[in-house]
């Protein structure tokens, strides 16, 4: 489960749950606050019945149950996810273990084969026995192709069995992406970003200058028709790679959307910040793509820049507002450049 809520709403959450616990005996830790957070945001109705129930049985919520709801209620698809994922791991297991066992048997039968075959010949040789050799070489040439046809099936199997592993692997990743990354970029997104912003933006007394970038590809349709989809997809990626190599922590880039990114810069004052989009501007503009199909260079992205520096009191949809303003007057007076606010 994901908690997303604004501060404020937090807060409030927070106003009315720890009260509960108390009334109710309910220990303060945090496995507890999550589940009485939960219980006054009234986002999961079967938890909240069960918490009542409970109550009206005992007074309080005892630790065990706590324990119990909390798995079953908040962590639920994560702990799912990942235990579909490790039932279908041990059957794809045991049934390697059993082909290989199959093959490995076979493979022992072959070489008993083998070693009766070398005996019979040396029996010959010393005319010991009147096996006429026809019949030593048709066995032979019957276990081998046993034996080949067995090697073959385990080796398709391995391959069907790789093939599974990846999609498990795939599986798996998916079921750990985490809702504030974006997953073309590998930024985080626009949900995770106005968290921390509204963070910054809300504290009274900041002790720290922060500043503020908004970043628009410049003609993104147009290139999207020229060039096709795939290769927007593809500028979107090498933007994403050009702001995480230059805006390290605690600069925080993200994908804002679509064609925007956008970075939060603590500790930068505006002139910094804008020296950094300038930087950031070069790279993008020397950005050099080469289409497959025609061996055409692609050398015409260019990116529009607005950049501000955080005003105390200021929410962060005044600080957004403000620094689009500049952005869109970048656009507006030729695009590629960077305009303060
Ligand atoms: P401007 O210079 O004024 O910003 O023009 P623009 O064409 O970049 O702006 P507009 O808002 O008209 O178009 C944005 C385009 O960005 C349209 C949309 O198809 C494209 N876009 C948004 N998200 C994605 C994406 O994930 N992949 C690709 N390839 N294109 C995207
Ligand atoms: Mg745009
Ligand atoms: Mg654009």
């Amino acid at each position: 489960m994901k908690f997303s809520e604004k501060n404020g709403q937090a807060a409030e959450y927070l106003r009315q749950a720890v009260p509960l616990m108390v009334r109710h005996n309910i220990p303060p830790n945090p496995l507890n606050y999550a589940l009485w957070y939960t219980y006054v945001s009234d986002r999961v109705p079967e938890l909240n019945s069960q918490l009542d129930k409970t109550l009206s049985t005992y007074g309080t919520c005892p630790t065990m149950l706590s324990e119990q709801l909390f798995r079953e209620h908040l962590i639920k698809d994560e702990i799912q996810g990942a235990e579909d994922i490790q039932t279908s791991l041990i059957g794809l297991i045991n049934d390697l273990h059993e082909h290989a066992g199959e093959t490995a048997e076979k493979t022992e039968n072959f070489s008993n084969v083998l070693e009766d075959s070398l005996e019979s010949l040396h029996e010959r040789e010393n005319g010991e026995t009147s096996l006429p050799l026809e019949s030593i070489i048709q066995a032979l040439s019957d276990h081998t192709k046993s034996v080949g046809e067995t090697a073959r099936l385990f080796q398709q199997r391995m391959h069907e069995a790789q093939a599974e592993i990846q999609a498990l692997k795939e599986e798996l990743n998916k079921t750990r992406q985490d809702a504030r990354v974006d997953p073309l970029t590998n930024l985080f997104n626009r949900r995770a970003f106005d968290a921390e912003l509204d963070q910054l933006t809300g504290l009274d007394n900041p002790s720290l200058t922060s500043s503020f970038v908004l970043i628009d590809i410049d003609h993104f349709k147009r290139f999207n028709d020229t060039y096709g989809h795939l290769m927007g997809d593809k500028v979107l990626q090498y933007v994403g790679n050009l702001l995480k190599e230059i805006c390290k922590e605690p600069m925080l880039p993200v994908r804002f959307g679509g064609e925007e990114f956008a970075v939060l810069m603590p500790g930068v004052t505006q002139q910094q910040a804008a020296d950094i989009a300038e930087q950031v501007r070069l790279k993008i503009q020397a950005i050099r793509i080469k289409q497959k199909k025609s061996g055409e260079i692609i050398s015409s992205i260019t990116a529009s820049f607005g950049v501000s520096q955080l005003i105390t009191g200021e929410t962060s949809e005044q600080l957004v507002e403000r620094t689009d303003k500049a952005l869109y007057q970048a656009k507006n007076n030729g695009r590629n450049q960077v305009v303060c606010a």
